[in-house]
C-alpha cells in the first residue's frame, strides 16, 4: 500500500484516497475478487488503475463504449501510463501498434470491447502474456435486470475460465442488490468482497423549483452559469429542438442530442461538448452514458424525470471533479400527466405498475420539504444521518411563515367536488380564477358557484397551495388519470371541523443560485482562471484531445487560488503528478508568473488555498448577508438569537459563519464552542482529520469517528478550525 500511495501522489497527483479506494486496492492486490459499487464520479477507475501499475503482468479492462474507452486511454497516456486499446474503431496501423505493445509487454493496461474477447487472435495474445487482472467496467451491463443489458457481456464468465489465476474486479454505479448478485454470479467470482460506497454526492447542489415560465427560468439559470459546461434534459425530441433553437438565438452555445438524430450528428455534437467547443448540450435521456467529462458544472431538468434512478444518474454527470455543481429541476404537475400518458401506452400491466410507483417516488422527491438528500439517498437503501446538508434548496430555505389556509383549502376542495373529481390541478385553478377557457365553457363549469371565487391569489400561489393540500392529504392525486380526488380528511376541512395551516407566498427564490458556505474553492482568481482555461483549450486543440484530459477544472481552480510559482508548488496542486508536471508545468507556470507580475500579486504559496483571496474581493462582498451575520455575531449576538432575527434555521446561520471564516475573517470562538457538545480535549482529533482530508466535505470525517460526533458538532468544529487555520 505504500507503493499505492506513492503512485496516487506521483502519477495521479492526488493527496489522499477517496472513501473505499484504499480498501479496494488492497483487496485487489491480494488477488481477491472484488465488486465495487460507487456512484458516478466516485472514483472507480483508480481502483483498478493503481493495482495495474503494481502488478507484474497485464490488466485488461472491459468497457462497453468505444467513446468512453478512447477518453480513458487518452487520460492514462497523459499521465505517462503505457496503455493499449483494441477495438473495431482503430485503423489497421493503430491496431497493430496497440497489439504489439501488449505482446511486447510494454503496455500495463489494455482496454477491450466485450465482443473482442472471444476472438482467437485476442485470446491467444492474452494467453501469451501474463494476465493478472480482469476488470469489468460498467459491470451492470451483464445483468438483464440492469437498465443497460448487453448480451456480449454474458460471455465474460466463460472467458474468465481461461485465466484462473487472474483476479477479477467488477465496477458499477448501479445500486440494486439483484444486479449486484447477477454480476458476481455471471463473472464466476470466487468469494467476492463487495464494496459499496456512499451515494451521497456532496458537491451537487440540489434544487427543485415550481415550473412557471420555463424558458425564462432556463435563461436565468444559464445566465448564472456563464462560461460553464452543462446539460439540459428535456422530455421530448421536439422540446430539445425547440429549446436549442430559442437558446442559440439568444446567443447561448448549445447543441441538441436525441435519438431522432443520425449517429453521425449525435457523435459530432457530443464531441464538441467534450472538447469544450460547445457549452451546453440539450438532450433527451439518450445523452450521457458515454461521457466522462469531469467539468460538467450544471444539470438542468427542464422536465420531470420518470424515476429517481434516471434523475440520479443524470445529475451525477455533473461535478465529477468534486467541485460544486448545480442541479435544478423544474417541476410542474402537468409533467406528471405527460409521463402518465406514456405509461398508459405500455402493454404489460406489471410494467405499468412499476413505472407508476417509480413516478410516484419521483414526485414525492420533488414535493419534499425536508433536506433533499433524505429521500434521494434513502432511495438507494443507504441510511442517511445528516439532517442539514447545507447543499440543497430546502436546507437553505428561510423558515416559512405559517398562515391559516383553511378558506382557500375549502374553496379548492369545493371546486374539486363540484366538478366530479375528474380534473387536474391546472383546470381547478383556472376555474377558481374564472378563466375564460374553452374547456370550462364546454363543460358548463362557468355556471358553478366556485367559478372565479379564487381571484385573491394568482396562478403561481394556487399551485403552491395545491402542493400543500396534497402533502397534507386533504387531496390525493389519482395517478391513473391525473385528476385530484377528495380524501377522508377533506370533509373535515369542508365542514370546518379542522383548520389547515400552511404558507401562502412562495418562500424560495425561483432559480436563484444559493451560495454555499463550505469549500474554499469559491475563492479563486476568476481572471486568472479564464486565462488558464483558454490556455488549456488551445493545448487541447493542438493535440486533438478533450481539455479535461489535460487538467480538470478543479486543478485550474486551485492554481488560480494559490498562484504556484515553482514546480514544487505546482506538484502540491490536486491532479498534478510528475508526468503532467513535465508535460505542462512550465507552460502554466510561465502564465501564472507573468500574471502575478503584471498584477503585482505577491502571494506565498501555501497548501491552504484560501490565501489567494485578495482583500479587494472581500471588500466587494461587504453588505452580503453572511458578512452582516458574521459581524453581528462578533458583536455578541448568539447563534440562536441570529436565527430568530433572520427567521432561519440555526444551521443556516452556521453556514453563513462558515462562509465568513472561509473568506479569511475571524469569529469569536467562544460563541461557537458553547454550542459544541463534545469536550474540548476531543477537538484536536477532529482538527487533525480536517488537516488530512480537507474541509470541503464532512461525511468522510463523520464516518471516521464512527458516527459518534454529530454533524452539527462537525459544522461548528469546522468553523473553529478554519478560524485558526486561514490566513487573513
Ligand atoms: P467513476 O468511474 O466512478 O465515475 P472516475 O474514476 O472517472 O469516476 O473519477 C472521477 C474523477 O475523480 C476523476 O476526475 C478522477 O481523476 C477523480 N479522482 C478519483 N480519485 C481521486 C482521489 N483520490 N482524489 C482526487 N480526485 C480523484
Ligand atoms: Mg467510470
Ligand atoms: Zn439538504
Amino acid at each position: 500500500m505504500v507503493r499505492a500511495k506513492q503512485i496516487l501522489k506521483d502519477i495521479f497527483g492526488y493527496d489522499s484516497f477517496r472513501p473505499l479506494q484504499e480498501e479496494i486496492i488492497q483487496n485487489v492486490l491480494s488477488m481477491k475478487d472484488s465488486l465495487v459499487i460507487m456512484p458516478t464520479g466516485g472514483g472507480k477507475s483508480l481502483c483498478y488503475q493503481i493495482p495495474a501499475l503494481i502488478f507484474e503482468g497485464l490488466t485488461i479492462v472491459i468497457s462497453p463504449l468505444i467513446s468512453l474507452m478512447k477518453d480513458q486511454v487518452e487520460q492514462l497516456r497523459q499521465l505517462g501510463i503505457k496503455t493499449a486499446l483494441l477495438n473495431s474503431s482503430l485503423s489497421s496501423e493503430e491496431y497493430q501498434f496497440n497489439f504489439q505493445s501488449v505482446k511486447s509487454k510494454t503496455a500495463k493496461l489494455l482496454y477491450l470491447a466485450p465482443e473482442s474477447l472471444l476472438k482467437d487472435e485476442i485470446l491467444n495474445l492474452l494467453k501469451s502474456v501474463n494476465l493478472d487482472c480482469i476488470t469489468v467496467d460498467e459491470a451492470h451491463c451483464i445483468s438483464e435486470w440492469g437498465h443497460d443489458f448487453r448480451k456480449e457481456y454474458r460471455q465474460l464468465g466463460n472467458f474468465r475460465r481461461n485465466f484462473p489465476s487472474a483476479v477479477c474486479i467488477g465496477l458499477t454505479a448501479t445500486a440494486t442488490p439483484r444486479v449486484q448478485d447477477d454480476i458476481m454470479k455471471n463473472l464466476n467470482m470466487v468469494q467476492p468482497k463487495k464494496f459499496i460506497a456512499s451515494f451521497n454526492r456532496e458537491n451537487l447542489f440540489l434544487q427543485v423549483s415550481p415550473k412557471r415560465d420555463s424558458f425564462q427560468q432556463t435563461v436565468d439559470f444559464l445566465n448564472e452559469h456563464k462560461n460553464q459546461s452543462g446539460i439540459i434534459y428535456c422530455f421530448s425530441r421536439k422540446q430539445v429542438d425547440d429549446l436549442h433553437e430559442d437558446l442559440s438565438y439568444l446567443g447561448f452555445s448549445t447543441k441538441p442530442y436525441h435519438a431522432g438524430m443520425s449517429d453521425e450528428d449525435r457523435n459530432k455534437n457530443q464531441d464538441l461538448f467534450i472538447k469544450d467547443e460547445v457549452q451546453i448540450i440539450i438532450a433527451t435521456i439518450a445523452f450521457g452514458m458515454g461521457i466522462n467529462k469531469s467539468n460538467v458544472r450544471f444539470v438542468l431538468h427542464h422536465d420531470l424525470p420518470k424515476n429517481i434512478e434516471s434523475y440520479y444518474q443524470e445529475i451525477g454527470r455533473s461535478g465529477r471533479d468534486g467541485l460544486r455543481s448545480d442541479c435544478l429541476l423544474l417541476f410542474s404537475y402537468s409533467d406528471i400527466s405527460k409521463i402518465n400518458y406514456f405509461i398508459e401506452q405500455k402493454e404489460d400491466e406489471k410494467e405499468r405498475l412499476v413505472a407508476k410507483t417509480h413516478l410516484e417516488t419521483m414526485v414525492k422527491y420533488a414535493e419534499s420539504e425536508i433536506c433533499r438528500r433524505y429521500p434521494l439517498i434513502n432511495y438507494f437503501g443507504e441510511s442517511y444521518h445528516n439532517d442539514f446538508c447545507g447543499m440543497c434548496d430546502n436546507c437553505l430555505a428561510e423558515e416559512k411563515e405559517m398562515a391559516d389556509i383553511t378558506v382557500p383549502a375549502q374553496k379548492f376542495l369545493s371546486a374539486v367536488k363540484r366538478t366530479g373529481e375528474k380534473f387536474g390541478a391546472n383546470y381547478i385553478i383556472d376555474l377558481l380564477l374564472g378563466e375564460e377557457s374553452d374547456r370550462i365553457f364546454h363543460n358548463g363549469h362557468h355556471n358553478l358557484s366556485v367559478y372565479g371565487i379564487g381571484k385573491e391569489f394568482d396562478k403561481k400561489q394556487w399551485q403552491i397551495l395545491t402542493h400543500q393540500f396534497v402533502r397534507k392529504e386533504i387531496l390525493v392525486r389519482d395517478l391513473e388519470v391525473g385528476s385530484l380526488k377528495l380524501t377522508p380528511k377533506s370533509s373535515d376541512v369542508l365542514f370546518n371541523k379542522c383548520k389547515v395551516r400552511g404558507i401562502i407566498k412562495e418562500a424560495k427564490p425561483s432559480t436563484k443560485r444559493m451560495k454555499l458556505p463550505a469549500g474554499s474553492e469559491e475563492n479563486y482568481d476568476h481572471e486568472l482562471y479564464e486565462l488558464l482555461r483558454k490556455k488549456r483549450k488551445s493545448i487541447a486543440d493542438d493535440k486533438g484531445i478533450p481539455p479535461f484530459v489535460i487538467f480538470s477544472d478543479k486543478t485550474l481552480v486551485q492554481m488560480s487560488a494559490a498562484y504556484p510559482q515553482t514546480e514544487n508548488e505546482l506538484l502540491g496542486i490536486s491532479g498534478i503528478g510528475i508526468n503532467k508536471l513535465e508535460t505542462y508545468g512550465s507552460i502554466f507556470l510561465t502564465l501564472i508568473k507573468s500574471y502575478c507580475t503584471r498584477k503585482n500579486i505577491k502571494t506565498k504559496f501555501s497548501s491552504n488555498l484560501t490565501t489567494g483571496t485578495s482583500k479587494q474581493k472581500l471588500k466587494n462582498n461587504s453588505g452580503k448577508r453572511y458578512i452582516v451575520i458574521g459581524e453581528e455575531f462578533n458583536k455578541g449576538k448568539s447563534l440562536d438569537k441570529l436565527a430568530e432575527e433572520y427567521n432561519v434555521k440555526p444551521q443556516t446561520i452556521i453556514s453563513h459563519l462558515t462562509r465568513y471564516v472561509t473568506e479569511g475573517n475571524k469569529v469569536r470562538s467562544e460563541g461557537i464552542k458553547e454550542k459544541i457538545s463534545i469536550p474540548e480535549d476531543k477537538y484536536q482529533a477532529v482538527f487533525s482529520s480536517f488537516k488530512e482530508e480537507g474541509t470541503t466535505t464532512l461525511s468522510n470525517i463523520f464516518e471516521k469517528f464512527n458516527k459518534e460526533i454529530s454533524y452539527v458538532d462537525l459544522h461548528l468544529l469546522r468553523i473553529i478550525y478554519l478560524n485558526e487555520n486561514i490566513l487573513s
